[in-house]
């Protein structure tokens, strides 16, 4: 089978490979639609996880079942099915622990294109397809179910990690599509003030959309002096951190009210070290909580978020701005990716065998 692949950092291109085995617990799919993302760049670019050779990327797919294993349930091959970014090993113990994220060791859950062959080939292997498959809903347009991929469920684990609650003044921080489905997410669940921080015109018009009611531009000064000052110095209950290098924690810190909760999805790469600002941490005692995480994934959680689709209370079409058909396109949707022209939130592939 051919496939789109990292042949080592900084370089891709089309490989051909063995098609994969299915184990007894597993789904073998092919996909329908995928999007490549920041992370396929942060890979392959910025060789952020390190060196890999010939590994098929992408991890964003919705895909079609060809073949199960024979202790599989609830999927047969024809199913057309959602598939996470994340997918953990559900017997794991830190599943049982409640971080199934982590099975098998820190991001353990994450094994497209990071441990073993991503979405972007021909076929692609699915362990635990009862654990981690969902069933694409009937009438849900499979190009805006991709988003559940990755983008709608790391968004919102933004909101999540930072506990928003009705009323509470939420900052998030970039507005890529990722910060996007944290500023729905946190409209969602019930934030009064909502302050995204961003500049591209596409971006803020879609942030406004999705329930932002407050633009902050960088260009007009420092982010954190501006949050400040439309909280009149109080600083906001919760933020939300999706875009930025490793500095963005230390203005989170200091636009966050004492009490308040951090909540990052960024994915770091670069510097060792996160720096936390002595003073605004209220020297120590600020009672200011950072937390960051990997999106939360499997069965259930795939099905509530395809039933936002479904039930029209989230449009995850705004954030594609780039379609393509053909499995032959990935290549120009993932370097579409990497140079990042201003009008770019998300490209989709399309893909009809
Ligand atoms: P993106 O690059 O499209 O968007 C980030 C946005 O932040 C950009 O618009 C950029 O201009 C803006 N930005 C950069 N520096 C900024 C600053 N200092 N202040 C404010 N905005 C700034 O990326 P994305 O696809 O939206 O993803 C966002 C992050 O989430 C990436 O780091 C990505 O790797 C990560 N990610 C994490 C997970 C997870 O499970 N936690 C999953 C997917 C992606
Ligand atoms: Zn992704």
């Amino acid at each position: 089978m051919k496939g789109y692949a990292m042949l080592g950092i900084g370089k891709t291109g089309w490989i051909e490979k063995e098609r994969p085995a299915c184990g007894p617990l597993d789904a073998i799919c092919r996909p329908i639609a995928v999007a490549p993302c920041t992370s396929d760049v942060h890979t392959v670019w910025e060789g952020a996880i390190g060196e890999r050779s010939d590994m098929i990327l992408g991890h964003e797919a919705v895909g079609e079942v060809v073949e199960v294993g024979n202790m599989v349930k609830d999927f047969k091959p024809g199913d057309k099915v959602l598939i996470p970014a994340i997918t953990p090993d559900w017997s794991s113990l830190e599943a049982q622990d409640g971080y199934p994220m982590h099975s098998g060791g820190m991001l353990g859950g994450w094994k497209f294109s990071n441990f073993k062959d991503g979405v972007f080939g021909e076929f692609f292997h699915v362990n635990d397809a009862d654990g981690n498959l969902a069933l694409l809903p009937d009438g849900v347009d499979p190009a805006d179910a991709c988003m559940l991929s990755d983008m709608v469920p790391t968004g919102f684990h933004g909101s999540e990690l930072a506990q928003v609650e009705f009323g509470d003044t939420v900052c998030v921080v970039g507005i890529g599509p990722v910060g996007l489905m944290g500023v729905a997410g946190a409209a969602l669940r019930g934030a009064s003030y909502i302050y995204a921080v961003g500049s591209r015109p596409d971006c803020v018009r879609i942030a406004k959309e999705y329930g932002a009611t407050d633009i902050i531009n960088y260009k007009d000064g420092d982010i954190a002096q501006q949050v400040l000052e439309k909280t009149n110095g109080r600083g906001v209950d919760k933020v939300i951190t999706a875009g930025g290098g490793t500095e963005v924690i230390e203005t989170a810190v200091k636009m966050l009210k004492p009490g308040g909760r951090i909540g990052n999805i960024n994915y770091f790469g670069g510097e060792d070290y996160l720096r936390i600002p002595r003073a605004e941490w209220g020297v120590g005692m600020g009672h200011k909580v950072i937390v960051g995480g990997l999106m939360p994934a499997g069965r259930l959680r795939m099905q509530k978020l395809a039933s936002l689709l479904v039930t029209k209370r989230l449009d995850t079409s705004k954030l594609l701005t780039h379609r393509f058909e053909g499995f032959d396109k990935i290549e120009e949707a993932l370097m579409l990716m990497k140079e990042k022209p201003s009008n770019l939130i998300k490209p989709v592939v399309l893909i009809n065998w």
